[in-house]
Formats: C-alpha cells, sequence, structure tokens
C-alpha cells in the first residue's frame, strides 16, 4: 500500500551533493530522507580510482567513498528510501514528490541533487557495442583496454583527459574531434598535442560503431569533404559531455539551455524558496566529487536557514492572531 513520508528536508539524489546535504541536514535535527533513484550514489559508482578527494593520501575506490558517505549519513541520522521520484509538486511548502513505488514524499524543504549523466552519440551499434568496446568512462574501464587500441570521441576537457588518461594503459590512442580546433584547457591541449602515443583525427564524426560482438572498428564521415574512413580499435570512449537529470522539472523551475537548473549565482538557491539545488544537476563547469559535496553542504545550510526563518515568522502570525 502506497505511503506517505512526511520530513522536514527531503533530498532527491544520493550522489555526494545529496548525501553531504543530508550529513548537514542530519546533524541540524531535520531527520532528512534521501530518495535513491536509479542509480543509486549516482557517478561515483561508476568510476574507479579517486585521486583527487581531499582526506585520502592514496587512490581510493569511487562505489567505496560513496558507501563511506551514505553510511555516515545513516549514522547521524538519514533515512535512505530505495525509490525513484517520478512527479513533483513544487506549490509548497509543503512540497510533494511521487515514487515510482506510489509512495507520496512530502517535505518543508526540498534539495534537488539528480546529477547528470554522460551523453552518447546516438549512431549505430553504440548501445549494442555498450560494454563490448564501447565506453562512457575512461577511467571505470581504461584498464580493459590495456596493451590494446583505443579512441576517444570528443574535444573538450573530458575527452582530453580521458585520452591522457588512457596513456596510462595503452600506448595507441587516437582522440577523433568533429572539428579543426579543440575546446579543452590550453595546458591540457598542450599536453594532449605534445603526447607520443595520442594521434588525433580532425574533421571526422563518428557513423558507426561495428564489430562482430565485440567493436573492432569505427566508421568515419570527414565533416568537411564528406570522405569515408574506416577506423580499426578495440576501444571507443564517448566523451561528448553530460547531461542533467532535471526532467522532473521542466515547466517548474527554470532550466539553462543545456538543461541545468538555474541558481542563484553562488548560492543553491532556485527561484522557489525552499527548492535547492546542488552537485552536477546545477553545476556544468566543475562536476567533481568535491564541489558536489561542497555544494550539497552549501543546500543543507541555507535550507536549514529558510525552516528556521518560516518557523520564526509562523509562531509569530500564529502569535498575533
Ligand atoms: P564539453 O566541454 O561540452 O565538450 C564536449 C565536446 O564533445 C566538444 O568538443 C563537442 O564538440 C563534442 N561533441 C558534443 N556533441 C557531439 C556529437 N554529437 N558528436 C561529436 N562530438 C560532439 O564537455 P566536457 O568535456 O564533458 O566538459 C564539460 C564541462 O566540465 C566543461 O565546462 C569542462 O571545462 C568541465 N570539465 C572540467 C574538468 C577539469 O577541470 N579538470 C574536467 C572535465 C570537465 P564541439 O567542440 O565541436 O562543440
Amino acid at each position: 500500500m502506497a505511503t506517505t513520508h512526511k520530513t522536514r528536508m527531503l533530498i532527491i539524489g544520493s550522489g555526494p551533493a545529496g548525501l553531504t546535504a543530508a550529513i548537514y541536514g542530519a546533524r541540524a535535527g531535520l531527520q532528512p530522507i534521501v530518495v535513491q533513484g536509479l542509480q543509486p550514489g549516482g557517478q561515483l559508482t561508476i568510476t574507479t580510482d579517486v585521486e583527487n578527494y581531499p582526506g585520502f593520501r592514496d587512490a581510493i575506490q569511487g562505489p567505496w567513498l560513496v558507501q563511506e558517505m551514505q553510511a555516515q549519513a545513516e549514522h547521524v541520522g538519514t533515512r535512505m528510501i530505495w525509490d525513484t521520484i517520478t512527479a513533483v509538486d513544487l506549490s509548497g511548502p509543503p512540497f510533494r514528490a511521487t515514487g515510482d513505488s506510489g509512495d507520496v514524499y512530502e517535505a518543508d524543504v526540498l534539495i534537488i541533487s539528480t546529477g547528470a549523466q554522460a551523453k552518447w552519440l546516438g549512431v549505430e551499434g553504440e548501445q549494442e557495442l555498450s560494454g563490448k568496446g564501447v565506453s562512457a568512462c575512461a577511467t571505470c574501464d581504461g584498464f580493459f583496454f590495456r596493451g590494446k587500441k583505443v579512441v576517444v570521441i570528443g574535444g573538450g576537457n573530458t575527452a582530453v583527459e580521458e585520452a591522457l588518461y588512457l596513456t596510462n594503459h595503452s600506448t595507441d590512442v587516437t582522440l577523433i574531434h568533429r572539428r579543426d580546433s579543440l575546446r579543452a584547457e590550453r595546458i591540457l591541449q598542450e599536453r594532449l598535442l605534445a603526447h607520443p602515443n595520442i594521434t588525433v583525427l580532425w574533421n571526422k564524426a563518428v557513423e558507426r560503431f561495428a564489430g562482430e560482438g565485440v567493436l573492432q572498428r569505427i566508421e568515419l564521415v570527414d565533416t568537411v569533404t564528406g570522405e569515408r574512413v574506416e577506423e580499426p580499435t578495440d576501444g571507443a570512449f564517448v566523451a561528448i559531455g553530460h547531461a542533467p537529470a532535471t526532467e522532473l522539472f521542466k515547466g517548474k523551475l527554470e532550466l539553462d539551455e543545456n538543461g541545468y537548473i538555474v541558481v542563484e549565482p553562488g548560492t543553491p538557491k532556485t527561484a522557489i524558496p525552499g527548492v535547492f539545488a546542488c552537485g552536477d544537476v546545477m553545476d556544468h563547469t566543475y562536476r567533481q566529487a568535491v564541489t558536489a559535496a561542497g555544494t550539497g553542504c552549501m543546500a543543507a545550510l541555507d535550507a536549514e536557514r529558510f525552516l528556521a526563518e518560516h518557523d520564526f515568522a509562523a509562531k509569530h502570525t500564529h502569535a498575533a492572531q
């Protein structure tokens, strides 16, 4: 039977942003509920070595890090619920969210931390050969291509970082980009172009991933001449950006041209008082576990302030009546 869960603080999404918000919210006595979503733990669960999360001298594993965050959040009083929100009503407070399970969640403040997911090219063979040579995460899957030929598709920071990372495993890395100049930061470009094990194929768009059961080649078209070429490869990493998980909020919250939730600059505040957004769902620039955790903390602190002001105003109105 469907249940209505009432809480002061509802958090949608369980990556570092949501879990950090939960830790702060729970320690402030707000007994938060975190609805975990389709990929509990978020993108860290598909990340292997993490070397840039402060506090750990040696590399740690992404899934381990997020499990520890969850354990910490639960330890201080967070309730984790395995459900996926399918509808929200932001006309509150109270704000309401409905889960896939049929359960309804009602809260005085809402924190959105639904994250972002890798974009795919949408060409033939991509999904069929996903996990069989085609991947969207070099740090997760690069290891499987030790000593093999790999390609990376894209021209931004992610693509260049992935190509550089893959040289740890392979001596034959090719970056394929649809234009003749890269979008990535200059320092990354310089490292890429100077690397003896990386080749760049300019002005090439992927038309098809092909192979018998596993990826064996990529069919490319030259974006200037229209000429078709084939590139043999064992692995292909699609690194063309990320899409925020904001479908639920279309028409309810302002989204930017790429679909990210718009917040008041430098804060996690959306245009609706009591609704906050943190992590990759509102940040397309930094997208790091540590920055997601940072904005999660900010969201919880601002939510706490909002509740304190709200409670104070309600008490005074009540007293005046
Ligand atoms: P991005 O900067 O949006 O770059 C996406 C790249 O993929 C672009 O080069 C784009 O080509 C290409 N692309 C997009 N759609 C394509 C398609 N359908 N077919 C072929 N190519 C396609 O994405 P990102 O590299 O993931 O970076 C996102 C943000 O995170 C950026 O702000 C970046 O600076 C930041 N980031 C920072 C770091 C870091 O600081 N260490 C690391 C990673 C990411 P065009 O250039 O032709 O548009």
